[in-house]
């Protein structure tokens, strides 16, 4: 998982004169086919428009426009009147009203998130300021935590109005002024619909930016800081992404060898955190922010604006192995010569390769990436399949169902979906592969 917060937003000023800060065009928005109801939408919907300011649209509207509304997902306040009658709570969202649409009309939506069966996690203190830790012993798959975020909101600022009067202005006194306009006429709208007991939680969590004196606020320097990118939800022009702020996942501290992943749920409108391998009890359970196969010097980069300079093994003893070892297990997955399918290709070709001319290569490149503790990347992924594909190869069920398990766990903790589980941990999905037992017929 990254974090969501566009850092480098280009001001564009397009035809019809919205400003945006993202590289968005307003024309695309009103050219995307408006999805029909599933249900009523129902809700405190507000917008923002420059000349009249916050309108407050009815309760039962249907259709807000495609412009940024306020609202309140996946349910009213106004149906349960206070957080603590709505267990599992709701986001304020700053989103499209077509996004609005879509989201009603998913299949399914909304209902109610799954959760551990157990408490299985603690925020305290850890050497990065406050940290999640967990409290039982955790394997790849087992589910931590689930929450619904705080609040979401576009990743980039979208500024809309005439904003000519910014031309003439140094591209640095330009960004202040809209991180102030985005602070007070959308950010601090969007916080003041929270409960007062959620503004303090909010006003908590750390800001990066606080020292920054850059035109943003405390709500924005928090976004920028806490924000994760939710991918279930995006507009369809160019970076019309958003990003989520989270009551604990935001507390969630970043390791380049992270142990849990998130994925957000639409139809529950909820974050689960998974472990991506063992944990033991006690241990700070740690996310990626960035990309872990990218060299140490390019996270470094990355990370800077978070202002998190990372001391994981990788990034300060052991940096030019580490990137040795990584850029190996990129290429494995990614570099022609060095890739799975043409070493796949070239086993199914020639007999005379041993029969664990596949399993041998996977293995030692599964074993590396668990001494990186990079099984979050996908490369663990692709040598799982390896795996499972050399053995449906052989005709050998019990090991095609053991790896099989491990690639389903590992697909749950990345999607929150068990479907691949089921299949992979069933003897007989393998035994129907067209490939099943190809080796020795
Ligand atoms: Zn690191």
């Amino acid at each position: 998982m990254r974090r969501g917060f566009l850092k480098n937003a280009k001001q564009k000023h397009s035809k019809e004169g919205v400003t945006t800060f993202d590289g968005s065009r307003s024309e695309a928005i009103s050219k995307e086919p408006k999805p029909l109801f599933a249900e009523s939408p129902a809700g405190l919907v507000s917008t923002y428009q420059n000349d009249v300011g916050y309108k407050l649209l009815p309760h039962d509207a249907v259709d807000y426009g495609d412009d940024l509304i306020f609202t309140s997902l996946p349910i009213s306040p106004f149906l349960t009147e206070k957080l603590a009658e709505s267990p599992d709570g709701w986001t304020e969202c700053l989103i499209t009203g077509s996004r609005k649409r879509e989201i009603f009309a998913t299949p399914g939506f909304s209902k109610r998130p799954v959760y551990p069966p157990e408490t299985r996690h603690a925020i305290r203190p850890s050497k990065f300021g406050l940290g999640v830790f967990a409290t039982q012993d955790l394997s790849i798959g087992d589910l931590i935590l689930t929450e619904r975020p705080l609040l979401i909101a576009p990743a980039g600022m979208r500024m809309p109005g005439e904003l000519g009067y910014l031309e003439g202005l140094s591209e640095e006194d330009q960004t202040r002024i809209c991180r102030e306009a985005w602070e007070k006429n959308f950010l601090k709208p969007l916080f003041d619909r929270f409960e007062p007991e959620t503004q303090a939680e909010y006003m908590a969590l750390a800001n990066s930016h606080a020292q920054d004196n850059d035109g943003g606020g405390p709500i924005l320097g928090i976004l920028r800081t806490n924000g994760i990118e939710v991918s279930a939800i995006a507009d369809p022009w160019d970076k019309g992404q958003y990003t989520a702020v989270c009551r604990k996942i935001s507390r969630i501290n970043h390791s380049c060898s992270p142990s849990a992943e998130t994925s957000f749920d639409l139809v529950s409108f909820s974050y689960q955190l998974r472990a991506i391998r063992n944990i033991k009890a006690g241990e700070e359970i740690f996310i990626s922010y960035c990309d872990g196969l990218s060299p140490a010097a390019d996270r470094k980069k990355f990370l800077a604006p978070y202002q998190i300079t990372c001391t994981c093994t990788s990034c300060s003893l052991d940096e030019a192995a580490s990137d040795e070892r990584r850029r190996g297990i990129l290429n494995s997955v990614t570099g022609k010569e060095q890739s799975i399918s043409h070493h796949f290709d070239s086993w199914f070709a020639d007999r005379s390769l041993p029969d664990d001319y596949m399993i041998a290569n996977s293995l030692r490149w599964i074993s590396m990436i668990e001494e990186e503790g990079l099984q979050v990347s996908f490369a663990y992924m692709h040598h799982l399949q390896a795996m499972v594909r050399s053995y449906t190869a052989l005709g050998d069920v019990k090991n095609a169902v053991k790896y099989g398990k491990i690639l389903g766990l590992w697909h749950l903790s990345h999607d929150g979906k068990d479907d691949m589980l089921r299949e992979l941990e069933d003897p007989a999905y393998h035994q129907r592969n067209l490939e099943w037992n190809s080796r020795h017929s």
